[in-house]
């Protein structure tokens, strides 16, 4: 099955996260190189400066990796589209596709990317709140504080868009995208076409509440996996077998078993059980 244009969301840049953290940390930069000149470029420093600094842990903000260097620099990785950062253990990695490499001590970081779309940016620590991506991303959904109160006054700065170009928006919630506000939208029971003042108190409650729970449950699921999604170690995610709605147009509602449809909403399209999702 291929989905053109559906591009890493929370759950598989998370997956990519936990595996990085698990084994990058210690590992030290000698060299960064990159074979397409915007995948690669230093803000406020320069690139030889992450030489010999190692990787003290690997954060994630919506759907941007934040790779962290003794403390004093970042790297922050774009994935956008086609973006792929895969650990490269033999040296084998590298192909037609790759743009930048990240060599280690141990080991190297190959970034791949078809669309050329991504970017990797390396900057002090000190900025990486400022950077024009992340300064206005909007809450973590994951984080405990996360509430129906914060979706809400989120959601009010939207109020004649669409819940799904709402959800879209990483300044209402960070790193939903295309899959997910689709996923997100059936378990909340609530139509994708809605506008965002038409919401009641409970809508926003649900919505907060399945925000959590199918971003969690893609987590485990290892993420889903479209034309070009592969985590760190090469490997693909297993959400979309147990997708409610994305991807499963004409099949039945897991729920009522009335036919998936599939339309478009904020330019996208949307797949939705019209009985379930009438409101
Ligand atoms: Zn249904």
């Amino acid at each position: 099955m291929v989905h053109y244009g559906t591009m890493p969301e929370l759950p598989e840049v998370e997956s990519i996260r936990r595996q990085l953290d698990a084994v990058l940390v210690g590992r030290r930069l000698v060299d960064l190189t990159s074979s397409w000149p915007k995948t690669l470029v230093a803000r406020g420093t320069t690139l030889t400066a992450a030489h010999g600094l190692a990787i003290d842990g690997v954060d994630r903000r919506g759907k941007v990796l934040i790779l962290g260097l003794d403390g004093h620099l970042a790297l922050l990785v774009h994935l956008r589209m086609t973006g792929q950062l895969l650990l490269d253990e033999t040296g084998e990695l590298e192909g037609p596709k790759t743009r930048c490499v990240i060599t280690m001590d141990r080991g190297a970081l190959v970034f791949n990317d078809q669309r050329k779309f991504g970017r990797l940016v390396l900057l002090p620590a000190s900025l990486v709140a400022e950077d024009p991506l992340l300064a206005r991303m909007g809450p973590e959904p994951l984080e405990t504080s996360f509430s129906a109160q914060i979706l809400s006054d989120h959601l009010r700065r939207h109020r004649s868009i669409s819940v799904k170009a709402a959800l879209l928006d990483q300044s209402t919630v960070a790193g939903i995208g295309n899959i997910y506000a689709d996923e997100i939208l059936f378990a909340s029971e609530v139509n994708p076409a809605r506008r965002c003042d038409q919401l009641k108190r409970r809508d926003i409650e649900r919505l907060a509440t399945a925000i959590v729970a199918v971003l969690s449950r893609a987590i485990n699921a290892g993420g889903s996996t479209m034309r070009d999604y592969r985590d760190a170690n090469g490997a693909q995610g297993n959400y979309l077998e147990e997708a409610a709605v994305f991807a499963r147009t004409g099949q039945p509602c897991r729920r009522c078993s009335a036919s998936i449809i599939k339309v478009r909403v904020a330019g996208r399209g949307t797949h939705l059980c019209p009985s379930c999702q009438s409101r």
